[in-house]
């Protein structure tokens, strides 16, 4: 059997440790060619002695002697930015797990498609920032893209077979997200304005990086899915719909123009997702057990609240509006959440920076066109205005 050789970026987070614990049950089948991390020089050593990569790369420059130096000459360590993008390019790969957090993975990711990998995204933010850049480099540079993003991989298992991401099937009239709500779902709402980082990124079902804890607190985090799933199954937006399900045991569903709708289940574990792309088309073991559905009894769904969660409607608003807006949106929410998650903002202020951030760019004089240029140069307008929006002193907050 052929040796799957894997890349991952950002193998010291919550996905890549996922990533590494899959992989570590196929020595048969995979070897890991490359791995890396933004700050976390020891916790990167220690994968390096365990998987023995050929490559390490290490975002803090500084770093990347003394790990060289840690890790001997058997592994090539490398520091920075431009060694992170060349890395993921790195033409002894097959696939790259893309799971750097937030917009820096955007450039590493285009790097892996433009040198047609198979590239498992997990990292959203760049089809937020960048779908039409990303399916179209995809389609011309023969990359396949399969999908990490549990509701995202729930689809495209129940898609028909030969399905390519950024295509649209005829057949499908709707998607369904489901989102668990996070930990405020019941909490009252006169309550949300002096939530804390810690209960913000104490997620009911699933354990994962902060960030993304924050996006499912406020549900930004459906609102980046909406627009990912927008790009990558050729969806419009009216198309896709989002349902609260707070047990995360339905991961999402389609729905075909006969009135069939297919979902996918399963344990809220990300190695589940992991190893159907790393495996696909064959399927392997993940680690995960299955579903006891009679101990489980009951599934529930309900509407999303639109009060509760105010950054769905705006994802929703930036996906109808198109253009720069979902990058403004992503960039926005990205300040937003780091301001959040280091005490400088409320939680509720999130979404009105998002907001404030959105309006100005209508109109602003920012380049239209989707080079990776032009959209590195809104992304930074927008961390700026949304900077801008955090220093503003709080607005006095009116509870209803
Ligand atoms: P995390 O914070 O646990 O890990 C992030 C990884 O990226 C780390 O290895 C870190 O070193 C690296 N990194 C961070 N900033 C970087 C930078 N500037 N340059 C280079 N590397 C950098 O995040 P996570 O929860 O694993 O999420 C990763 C991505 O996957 C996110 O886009 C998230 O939305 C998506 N995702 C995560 C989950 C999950 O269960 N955790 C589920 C679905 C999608
Ligand atoms: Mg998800």
């Amino acid at each position: 059997m052929k040796l799957q050789r894997l890349t991952i970026l950002g193998a010291t987070g919550s996905v890549g440790t996922s990533t590494l614990d899959v992989a570590r049950r196929h020595p048969d089948r995979i070897t890991v060619h490359a791995l890396t991390a933004n700050r976390d020089a020891a916790g990167l050593a220690a994968l390096c002695r365990e998987f023995k990569p050929a490559l390490a790369v290490i975002g803090d420059e500084a770093a990347a002697q003394q790990l060289q130096q840690d890790l001997g000459a058997g592994i090539r360590v490398r520091g920075g930015a431009a060694a992170l993008a060349e890395v993921a390019g790195d033409g002894d790969a097959d696939t790259v797990m893309s799971a750097i957090v937030g917009a820096a993975g955007l450039t590493p990711t285009l790097a892996a498609v433009r040198a047609g990998k198979r590239v498992l995204i997990a990292n959203k933010e760049p089809l937020v920032m960048a779908g039409r850049l990303l399916l179209a480099q995809a389609e011309a540079h023969g990359a396949t893209l399969i999908p990490i993003d549990s509701e995202h991989n729930a689809i495209f298992q129940c898609l028909p077979g030969g399905f390519r991401c950024g295509t649209a099937d005829p057949g499908v009239r709707a998607l369904v997200l489901t989102a668990s709500g996070g930990p405020f779902r019941d909490l009252p709402l006169a309550e949300l304005a002096q939530v804390t980082p810690e209960q913000a990124v104490r997620h009911p079902n699933w354990v994962m990086g902060p960030k993304i804890s924050v996006d499912s607190a406020t549900m930004m985090n459906k609102g980046l899915e909406l627009i990912e799933a927008h790009h990558l199954f050729g969806m419009r937006e009216a198309q896709i719909q989002v349902v609260l399900h707070p047990e995360s045991v339905v991961h999402s569903l389609v729905e075909y123009a006969d009135g069939s709708t297919l979902a996918q289940l399963g344990q809220p574990d990300m190695r589940v997702p992991i190893a159907h792309a790393l495996a696909f088309p064959e399927r392997w073991e993940s680690g995960v057990g299955g579903l006891k559905l009679d101990e489980i009894a009951r599934l529930n769904f309900r509407p999303v609240e639109g009060k509760r969660y105010p950054a769905l409607g705006l994802a929703r608003d930036a996906l109808r509006a198109g253009g720069i807006l979902p990058n403004v949106l992503n960039a926005a929410n990205e300040v937003a959440v780091d301001a959040f998650l280091s005490g400088r903002t409320g939680f509720t202020r999130i979404a009105e920076i998002i907001e404030g951030t959105l309006a100005a760019a209508v109109g602003a004089p920012l380049p239209a066109e989707a080079t990776l240029e032009a959209i590195l140069e809104v992304d930074a307008w927008a961390r700026r205005r949304a900077a801008s929006l955090v220093e503003r002193p709080k607005r006095a907050v009116a509870h209803a």
